[in-house]
Formats: structure tokens, sequence, C-alpha cells
């Protein structure tokens, strides 16, 4: 698929505002997944649906009309763009997105929006199992204490009281489920560039995954380090 660029990595290296960059530079439009699993999550917290429960989950999954339009994401007409980043969400999402028909529903929006105009598309599962085929596959990486740091420093930012070592705990916890799960775990794709963000601003990174627009096939399986000198 000539239109799809696909961004996979664990929690909190910086996927979706590489992504976001990128497509801005090409002109493509950007697809936020993990938003998508995070509406569901939200759907769910908010009409008290358990996981567990099949048939509520069903009913929450059927009348999930779920939309994203530029930076803001919304369900059923409603701006959930702050609401789905809220920590009940955060803390929920992962055990949500491990089960079968969620990802069955979402995997089917994504090739839906996917079949038209031109995507980068960041997530946990694009280049292996949503968009096997995509133009580009690259798999984002960077150490845990690093992606503990960004995401501390962007929730304090924001206001948010947190912890450094809670930040790393949660992350942790995130990551072990996401690349655990029987269903779709996080893993780096076949065909996938590997590449270690740990020592690499927003700008370098946007560079080199520009940069394989021009890529020779051969060497996509290699495991690329770049760092700053
Ligand atoms: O990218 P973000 O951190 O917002 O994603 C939230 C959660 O959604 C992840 O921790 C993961 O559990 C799930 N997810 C997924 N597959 C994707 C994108 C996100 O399972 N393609």
């Amino acid at each position: 698929m000539k239109n799809i660029i696909a961004i996979d990595g664990p929690s909190g290296v910086g996927k979706s505002t590489a992504a976001k960059r990128v497509a801005s530079l090409l002109n493509w439009s950007y697809m936020d997944t993990g938003a998508m699993y995070r509406a569901v999550t939200l759907a769910l917290l908010r009409t008290n649906v358990s996981i567990d429960d099949k048939t509520g989950l069903k009913r929450v999954l059927a009348s999930l009309d779920y939309k994203q339009l530029g930076e803001l994401f919304f369900i059923n007409g409603e701006d959930v763009s702050e609401a789905i980043r809220n920590s009940e969400v955060t803390k929920n999402v992962s055990a949500v997105s491990a089960d079968g028909s969620v990802r069955e529903a979402l995997v089917r929006l994504q090739r839906e929006l996917g079949k038209n105009g031109k995507w980068v598309v960041d997530g946990r599962d694009i280049g292996s199992v949503v968009f096997p085929d995509a133009a580009r596959k690259i798999f984002l990486t960077a150490s845990q204490e690093v992606r503990a740091q960004r995401r501390f420093l962007e929730l304090k930012a924001k206001g948010i009281q947190t912890t450094f070592e809670e930040v790393l705990k949660d992350q942790v916890r995130r990551d072990h489920i996401d690349s655990t799960r029987d269903i779709s775990p996080l893993r780096k794709a076949d065909g996938a560039v590997e590449l270690d963000s740990s020592n690499l601003s927003l700008e370098e990174v946007v560079d080199i995954i520009i940069s394989y627009q021009n890529y020779i096939p051969a060497l996509n399986s290699r495991t690329h380090r770049h760092y700053k000198t």
C-alpha cells in the first residue's frame, strides 16, 4: 500500500508527535489509532460496562460513532479530545485493547479509513496486522528511562501532578500488557526499520523517517541507531 506509512512502538516513545509532523510535511493525513482504543475505553467507563461484559461491550461498540478531525477526536458528535487522555482512561486502555472484539472493530475502521487518501498511521500493530503492506514501516523505540522522562515532562508542562517514578511504573505496566497479550502484541513488524530515538530530537526522528521515502529495501530489516554528536 503506497499510501500508508506505519509507525509502531511502545508508550511514550513520541510516535504521535513524530507521525503528526511527518504527515504535515508530506501533506498526508494522520491516523491516531491509540486515540480509537482510548475512545472505546472512555465509552465503556462512562456506561459502566466492564470489558468482561460481552453483551454490553457489543452494544457499546455498535453504538460508537468515532471520528478524528485533525487534532480533535469525537464520539457520537462530542469532542472527547481531552477526556480520552485522562488518567482513568490511560489506566484501563491496555486491558480494553487486549480484547479481540474491540481490536476487530477498530482494525476494520482503520482499514476502511486507509482505503482513501494518504496516511501516516501510528499504533502498536499497524505494520504487523492492520497494514502489513504499508509502503514504509517504522518501529520507533527509546529506553524506558528516556520515555518516562519525556512523558513526565509533558505531564508536568500540562500541570498534571505526578512523579517520574509513577510515570515509569505505569509505562512498564502498559508495555508489559501490550507486548504479552495474545492478540496483536506489540512487536517489530516484518520489514520494519527499527529506529532508536533515545538520543535523537523530534526533528531528527522526522528527518530520518522522511528520508526513508527513498529507502533501499534491502536495508529494511536492520536496526538503525543514530546518535547526536
Ligand atoms: O498510543 P497510545 O498510548 O495513546 O495508545 C493507548 C493504548 O492503546 C496503548 O497502550 C495500547 O494498549 C492501545 N493500542 C493498541 N493498538 C494500537 C494503538 C494503541 O493496542 N494500534
